[in-house]
């Protein structure tokens, strides 16, 4: 059977007019391109993009769904292991997982799983907006079971949590500490990424399968552990991710104008300064801006400067961009925009104006020597080749960890050495009733590995709550 060796590509708006507004890029599949798309998958017997999808979502069984235009059978499908698919479809590096493995991308450009799953799911999403679809029938068959678990944190590996285990008939309650819940979703990726609406519509969801939300409720503060058991939880999962900045510690660090990539996309996302004009959003709106590092967060950061107004927006990474860790797509879109990508090179120093406010930053060139422990070559610096960029901003993108509060106050829980909780595959920590999951257990990770953890954990806490029963 011949298969076109091209993917249909996604329509998106162009990059001079994009750069302006925080609009979604990509506009999504229409039906006919999906159909096409969908038709490009060969239905392999061994189906290899499965195992490389962390949630296992079956792929052929759900594309052959779209092919017949069956499309509600598409998105049960993909519920069966996925709650939050209009997410993922947007989010997920597909080019290293589900797609990394898929057959047609042996012989040209793999399926695009991602945006067939971005299109199922904005359909049902569309459907159930306009009240054409709603799931009372579904909801109303859940046998509640009057147990109560607590989910501490609102991002991924949380909502995920919550809702396989609202699923099941627990009382579950998440605790935010944030106003808003979403975690990463909603304030560190960017509305041009993944839509705020969207998030807010997942959430809604889990509100209607009887998730409560308790926001501005900080554990480890307001809270310990121990005061949930004694509430009356009878299980704990802890899912507060990885959003302690790291800062490279080099002079000037401090200097007015210098963010970490969190603080400054915290600011824009939930104190709304995407909404132009609509609201006082104090953060600085620099006209050249240096952006450090080469992640996702990296580019959203360049990417988001540019949109506040930035005129120039300088991407510097230590290493070539072979390394990079961001997303192909989020790469070429970033470059698209205009954003001048300045890879082998590291920053010495920031140079303050008599004000406090940074107004240069000192780079060096870097070239790559021996292989380091994460098997990357590590950058090496080249002698003499200091350079000085003018700049109003930096942006600081080079990685976080997790925050130690719930550290501090819950001394008998196993902590790994860089604060990562010590949980095994199911989320089982060292503490009986305390399960963990996300970026909180693995570092900084992915959305959909956040997911899978939450997954896994919800099973396991329902083992654990029938096993006291016994
Ligand atoms: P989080 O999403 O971090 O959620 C943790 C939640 O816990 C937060 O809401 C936090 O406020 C709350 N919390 C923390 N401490 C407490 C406490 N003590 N009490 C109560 N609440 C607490 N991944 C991808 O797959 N694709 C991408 O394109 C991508 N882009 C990214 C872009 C940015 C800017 C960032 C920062 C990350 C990106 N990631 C991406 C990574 C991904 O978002 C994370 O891996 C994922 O969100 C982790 O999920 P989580 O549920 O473990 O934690
Ligand atoms: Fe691929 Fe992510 Fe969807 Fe899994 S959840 S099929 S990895 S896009
Ligand atoms: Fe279809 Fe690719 Fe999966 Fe084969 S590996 S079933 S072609 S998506």
């Amino acid at each position: 059977m011949s298969v076109n060796k091209k993917a249909v590509p996604m329509r998106e708006q162009p990059p001079e007019v994009r750069k302006k507004n925080f609009n979604e890029v990509p506009y999504g599949y229409s039906e006919e391109e999906a159909l096409e798309e969908a038709n490009r998958c060969l239905q392999c017997k061994n189906k290899p993009c499965i195992s490389g999808c962390p949630v296992n979502i079956d792929i052929p069984a759900f594309i052959k769904a779209i092919t017949e235009k069956d499309y509600q059978r598409a998105i049960d499908i993909i519920h069966h292991t996925n709650s939050l698919p209009c997410i993922t479809g947007r989010v997920c590096p597909q080019e290293d997982q589900c797609q990394a493995v898929c057959t047609v991308g042996k012989i040209g450009e793999a399926v695009s799983i991602g945006r067939l799953e971005r299109f199922v799911a904005d359909w049902e999403l569309e459907r159930k907006l306009k009240g054409i679809t709603s799931n009372e029938d579904y909801l109303n068959k859940i046998e509640k079971n009057g147990i109560d678990v607590a989910v501490i944190g609102s991002g991924p590996a949380g909502l995920t949590c919550a809702a396989d285990l609202a699923k099941m008939g627990y009382n579950v309650t998440i605790f935010e500490g944030f106003h808003e819940p979403g975690g990463v979703l909603v304030y560190g990726i960017p509305e041009f990424r993944l839509p705020k609406a969207i998030v807010k519509a997942e959430i809604e969801e889990l509100k209607k399968l009887g998730v409560r939300f308790i926001t501005n409720a900080l554990i480890g503060r307001v809270l310990t552990i121990q005061d949930l058991f004694n509430q009356g939880y009878k299980a704990i999962f802890i899912g507060t991710g990885a959003g302690l900045p790291k800062f490279m510690n080099i002079p000037g660090e401090n200097l007015n104008g210098i963010y970490s990539a969190n603080e400054f996309l915290t600011r824009v996302n939930l104190m709304k300064a995407y909404l132009e004009g609509e609201y006082d959003t104090p953060v600085l709106r620099g006209k050249r801006v240096a952006v450090i590092g080469g992640g996702n967060v990296a580019m959203d950061a360049a990417r988001t400067a540019l949109r506040l107004g930035a005129e120039h927006v300088y991407l510097i990474y230590r290493r070539t961009e072979n390394e990079m860790p961001a997303r192909i797509e989020e790469i070429h879109h970033a470059k698209e925009e205009g954003i001048e990508f300045l890879t082998l090179t590291n920053p010495v120093r920031y140079i303050g104006d008599e004000r406090g406010f940074v107004k240069q930053i000192e780079c060096l060139k870097m070239e790559l020597g021996e292989q380091d422990s994460s098997g990357r070559r590590s950058p090496v610096p080249v002698k003499g080749s200091e350079f000085i960029l003018d700049i109003d901003e930096a942006i600081v993108a080079i990685g976080t960890t997790p925050n130690p509060m719930i550290q501090r106050t819950t001394p008998e829980l196993k902590f790994k050495r860089d604060g990562e909780i010590d949980a095994d595959e199911s989320g089982r920590t060292s503490l009986p009733g305390v399960f963990a999951g996300g970026d909180i257990v693995t570092g900084a990770a992915t959305v959909v590995t956040a997911m899978g953890a939450g997954k896994k954990a919800a099973i396991a806490i329902d083992e654990y709550i029938k096993s006291l029963k016994q």
